[in-house]
């Protein structure tokens, strides 16, 4: 693979996903390519105007159509917002402004409009009007599509690429990831991002390698470039030397003798020395990733995300399509079971449905619990789908977000509703079904107590948990230093959720990402923690954490962290616990 003639280059990021793959690299750019100008002669002007009127024409008819699938999927009312769109492909003052600026300037006709519909959206979006505002981000939306339309481009899109490649984009989106061919990525890189962004736990999931933080590689690089990338240690290494891929093919037997054993371990038991059983569960976004589940030796599925099946959709799927989904991985897993968590969408995952509501703050916005609680034909279709599933296997629900006991019992309302329903038309269903709420906003967590009157079971949500209550956005790498899972605050907090819990007599788990850091198995266990779930390929580190493990020294730390103000002592603390118990994990 080297190329004596170009020295090796080496960017260097946060791994996210374990891994090394090699191979030869596509660029992805999912910014626009802004419109070059170009000098026309006045006998091109009419021709010019003719491409204009036709990519208005035909960005009218694109706004028709998706105002017409959302119609049919949600309603008149949420499609009502193109007709915002379809007021700036008529607007005559912008048409005309184009037309005297082509005359005046002559130049290429995407140029001019790019040029206007720009001016014309920054002076709308500078009034301080709220209105004007929203006008400003209609324009900016369809010249979008309008310029699309005169390049002849179509809205890019991952499917397109058809051989072996490790993908390097600026950004990928959790709809992009969602996009993935598993059989052709070998690997991706990014230059935001961070641990616990979707995209990130995606590619955990998808096991494939992955760095993100590589602040601004994807302008350095070519598609074509061959790389290697290490996703242990956060490498992207550009034409790789001898010396390195020497390095690295070691690298990788070693790795794989630490996996070969861990997969030894698959039929044992996740149980302290001193007999504790820890129930370790996998989370999963797509049916498909069943298999790795049950390979990895998880004892069921703790978290579904069933937001994935709706990205990169334009209409929401309806009740037999979720149903065939949600029973195919309930059966698929039997006899262990699987949690299924209700829509999360908002946040850094939006639909085309989704994509219309544009929020300064989404993930303080029409988040998850909320957007269900207002779209209840929306979040009726799935509960039904879940509840037909339970007939068929060991499933259980949760709820994302929730923030109170009210939400709860508003969920539940609309949910008993469904049950009702299914009753009277004689459709089967688990009447037993335990319902559980997420806990990772820091109100729920201070008061799950009242929350667990409602709750058959907790599934604390770190990933959200700490980032709400360090405020600390879990997708931006410039904070991401800050982003401290042993924070005193969080550990207060996971403690309370625990102790409410179990003072109701409630199990109660753990499945954001810090599930799958060996280095806080004793914390978590020590705090009380039933349940663990993580990403599948993490499972038997951390049932050899578990095995590894007694009670009582896990307890001994909580006590001793539990007196500690500083976020690096009690890491360091539970890091000499980990290294003392399985060093071989570490490192
Ligand atoms: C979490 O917030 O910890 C969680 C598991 O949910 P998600 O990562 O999907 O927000
Ligand atoms: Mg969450």
């Amino acid at each position: 693979m080297s190329d004596e003639a170009r020295p090796e280059k080496r960017f260097h990021g946060v791994g996210v996903s374990p891994g090394i793959a090699r191979g030869s690299l596509v660029v992805y750019r999912t910014e626009e390519e802004a419109p070059q100008a170009r000098h026309i002669e006045e006998s091109e002007i009419p021709s010019e105007i003719g491409r204009f009127e036709t990519a208005l024409i035909a960005t009218r008819s694109q706004i028709l159509e998706m105002q017409q699938k959302i119609a049919e999927a949600i309603g008149a009312k949420d499609a009502g917002i193109f007709d915002a769109h379809l007021l700036v492909v008529e607007d005559r003052t912008l048409i005309d402004e184009v037309l005297r600026t082509l005359s005046r300037d002559k130049h290429n006709v995407e140029y001019v409009f790019q040029q206007v519909a720009n001016r014309y959206s920054k002076t709308l979006s500078e009034i301080d009007d709220p209105y004007l505002r929203e006008r400003a981000l209609d324009i900016h939306d369809v010249a979008r599509r309008v310029v699309h339309n005169l390049m002849g481009k179509s809205i890019k899109t991952l499917a397109g690429i058809h051989h072996k490649h490790i993908l390097v984009s600026h950004n990928l989106t959790p709809s992009d990831t969602a996009q993935l061919n598993r059989s052709l990525v070998l690997g991706f890189a990014t230059d935001v991002g961070s641990k616990t962004s979707h995209t990130a736990i995606m590619a955990r999931s998808l096991n494939i390698p992955a760095v993100v933080g590589l602040h601004d590689a994807s302008e350095a690089l070519v598609t074509g470039d061959q790389v290697l990338l290490d996703g242990y240690n956060g490498f992207l290494i550009v034409n790789p030397s001898d010396q390195t891929l020497w390095e690295y093919g070691e690298l990788e037997v070693k790795m794989g003798a630490v996996e070969e054993k861990l997969t030894q371990l698959r039929e044992t038991a996740s149980t302290t020395l001193d007999g504790r059983h820890i129930t370790l569960s996998a989370n999963i976004e797509l049916p498909e990733d069943v298999e790795a589940v049950k390979k990895s030796g998880a004892e069921g599925i703790g978290l579904y995300r069933t937001e994935f099946c709706y990205l990169n959709r334009t209409e929401f799927p309806g009740e037999e399509e979720q149903f065939d989904n949600y029973h195919r991985v309930a059966k698929a897993i039997l006899p262990e079971s699987v949690i299924i968590r209700t829509l999360d969408l908002g946040g850094d995952k939006f639909t085309g449905v989704m994509e219309a509501e544009i929020e300064s703050n989404p993930f303080l916005g029409w988040r998850a619990i909320r957007f269900c609680l207002e779209k209840v034909d929306v979040f009726k279709i799935q509960l039904r789908a879940i509840l037909r599933a339970s007939a068929l296997g060991n499933v259980r629900l949760m709820y994302p977000m929730i923030s109170g006991v009210e939400e709860m019992r508003r969920a539940n309302a609309i949910l008993e509703e469904c049950r009702q329903e299914l009753r009277a038309e004689g459709v089967f269903f688990d009447e037993k079904m335990e319902v559980g709420a997420m806990i990772e906003v820091p109100s729920a967590a201070i008061s799950a107590d009242l929350i667990a009157r409602e709750a058959a079971f907790f599934s604390l949500g770190t990933n959200d948990l700490i980032q709400y209550t360090i405020a600390i956005d879990r997708v931006n790498e410039r904070i991401a230093h800050l982003y401290e899972p042993t924070h005193p605050a969080i550990i207060r907090l996971i403690k309370t959720t625990v102790d409410a819990g179990h003072a109701h007599g409630r199990w109660v788990g753990l499945c954001g990402e810090i599930a799958g850091e060996v280095i806080l198995t004793p914390l978590l266990i020590g705090l009380g923690v039933d349940e663990l779930s993580t990403g599948a390929a993490l499972v038997p580190r951390v049932k050899r954490a578990v095995q590894s493990l007694d009670m009582n020294v896990c307890r001994r730390l909580v006590e001793e962290v539990l007196q500690c103000d500083s976020s690096d002592v009690i890491l360091a603390k539970c890091e000499e616990v980990a290294k003392s118990h399985y060093p071989d994990l570490l490192g």
